[in-house]
């Protein structure tokens, strides 16, 4: 048997962090068994469904790498085949119209309500004779089509996460709406709904495992019961557990991202996100190891190693496994993908033109970066935003003899046009000779001069940074006059 698993997401919205994990596992186990990952639209409610959704889904997956073997499919062209499924039914007498209108049924909720019990439809119009019938379409009524749900019926199935799980059928909430009712006059029957269209593609596509959130479990409940009817195999069922937020509730737009788009925003890679969600779930054999390429993670996947408790989210350790791509990037690389970001911030920098500096920025900033978004804040001093000196700069500045070291410095690059790393280091021993003082004293006043602050990245190429861009002059003289406001 090949393994056929899909991703059905509804484009309703971005590319959601939760599709996307599920995606992660179907795309997994997929490779893992060698077998296909199905991408499915499922845009049959027309009025909420958008392509530019669809569009951010595709684009989400395959940022993340998880390309699709076939499809996409898309449910509002495969509308035959589930008229086709639902005649069927109502052929066999598994399914019926219903003629209830929307005020009937709310009377009905209401009444249960007051009698304490959980809503449900009453199946009241399943046993309609002729006469009934007739009298509710003279009326100009449109019927849903209904399926029957025994609520004897006590429906099993071996999940492969959450082993064997058990549903009463009378917890369904009645006989169940599969098709809505027709606008069109002529036709039998509307909209085709969730759960029966689910199921028509799942059997039509060879679908052996269908793993997704375990929000799905009623669903699933009601799913095994259609493919009965429609005599067709039940797949195997695999429940992901729900991804929960730091207080123990499903993660949701209250806690400021939900979709993929958010994460990238905020400078999250994709192999950094990639890696994280398989973890939000799943624990691999060796549980200590924790970076892997999607690649490297199919080599272990399977869902028996999935686990049925809720999967907190927990930002430390993205963060963590994101700075653990980004300090493992090259250069040449990992500039590419700051540039956005430095734009965003509002710097005017331009990989074509200045690749070299850029680059050299980048390698000496990477090892501070968390996200792609901390570019900005970890170089705005090396891309010329203007000093703000800490008091301990202050301080140092304003040391005793401090003045004379960068008077000294400031006059030695003026013999040089282009400071190369051996210059700046030869300048720095010849004024800590000829101040008779300590290398570390001229090192802290240079980088208070040129950095406003006492932390930070390597001096000597920050210094060169700021050299190529004619900066380094323009700070030693404004540290100057901080230097000299203390003497005067
Ligand atoms: N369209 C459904 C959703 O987005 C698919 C669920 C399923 O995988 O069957 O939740």
């Amino acid at each position: 048997m090949t393994v056929r698993v899909r991703i059905a997401p509804s484009p309703t919205g971005n590319l959601h962090i939760g599709t996307a994990r599920t995606a992660v596992f179907n795309w997994l186990f997929a490779r893992h068994q060698g077998g296909k990952f199905i991408l499915r639209i499922e845009d049959t409610d027309t009025e909420r469904s958008r392509p530019e959704y669809t569009e951010n889904i595709k684009s989400g997956l395959t940022w993340l790498g998880l390309n699709w073997d076939e499809g996409p499919f898309f449910q509002t062209n495969r509308l035959d085949l589930y008229k086709k499924a639902i005649q069927q039914l109502l052929d066999k007498g598994l399914a019926y119209r219903c003629y209830c209108t929307s005020e009937e049924l709310e009377q009905m909720r209401e009444a249960q309500k007051a009698r304490k019990q959980a809503p449900r439809y009453d199946n009241r119009h399943r046993n309609l004779t002729e006469e009934e019938k007739a009298a509710f379409v003279a009326e100009g009524r449109r019927p849903v089509i209904r399926f029957k749900i025994e609520d004897e019926r006590l429906i099993e199935w071996n999940d492969l996460v959450r082993g064997k799980v058990t549903w009463k059928a009378s917890d369904l909430g009645g006989d169940m709406v599969i098709a809505r009712a027709a606008e069109n006059p002529e036709a039998e029957f509307g909209q085709p709904l969730y759960n029966l269209a689910v199921v028509v593609d799942d059997t039509d596509m060879g679908i052996t495992h269908v793993v997704r959130g375990e929000d799905h479990i009623a669903n699933t409940a009601k799913q095994i019961l259609l493919y009965e009817a429609l005599g067709a195999k039940v797949p195997e069922f695999a429940h992901t557990p729900l991804i929960l937020n730091e207080k123990g509730q499903k993660l949701s737009k209250r806690d400021g991202v939900t979709s993929i788009d958010d994460f990238k925003e905020m400078g999250f890679l994709p192999e950094a996100m990639a890696n994280y969600m398989s973890l939000l779930g799943w624990t691999p054999p060796d549980s200590t190891e924790e970076i892997f390429t999607l690649s490297q993670a199919a080599e272990k996947f399977d869902l028996d190693r999935v686990n049925k408790a809720g999967a907190k989210f927990d930002w430390a350790k993205l963060d963590w496994i994101n700075s653990q791509y980004i300090h493992n990037m090259p250069a040449d690389k990992l500039v590419e993908l700051l540039v956005p970001y430095w734009q965003k911030a509002g710097y005017k920098v331009d990989l074509e033109s200045d690749r070299p500096w850029l680059e050299t920025l980048t390698a000496l900033i990477g090892p501070s970066l968390t996200r792609l978004s901390d570019a900005p804040k970890e170089s705005r001093l090396l891309l010329g935003e203007s000093l703000e000196y800490s008091e301990d700069a202050i301080e140092q500045l304003q040391k005793e003899g401090v003045g004379e070291i960068l008077t000294s410095i400031k006059e030695a690059i003026e013999s040089y046009s282009q400071l190369t790393q051996d210059d700046a280091k030869d300048i720095v021993k010849k004024v800590t000779k000829q101040a008779k003082v300590k290398k570390g004293l001229v090192m802290r006043s240079l980088r208070a001069a040129l950095m406003g602050e006492l932390q930070g990245p390597d001096l000597i190429q920050s210094w060169l940074l700021l050299s190529q861009k004619g900066l380094d002059k323009v700070r030693l003289q404004q540290s100057l006059e901080q230097s000299m406001t203390s003497e005067s």
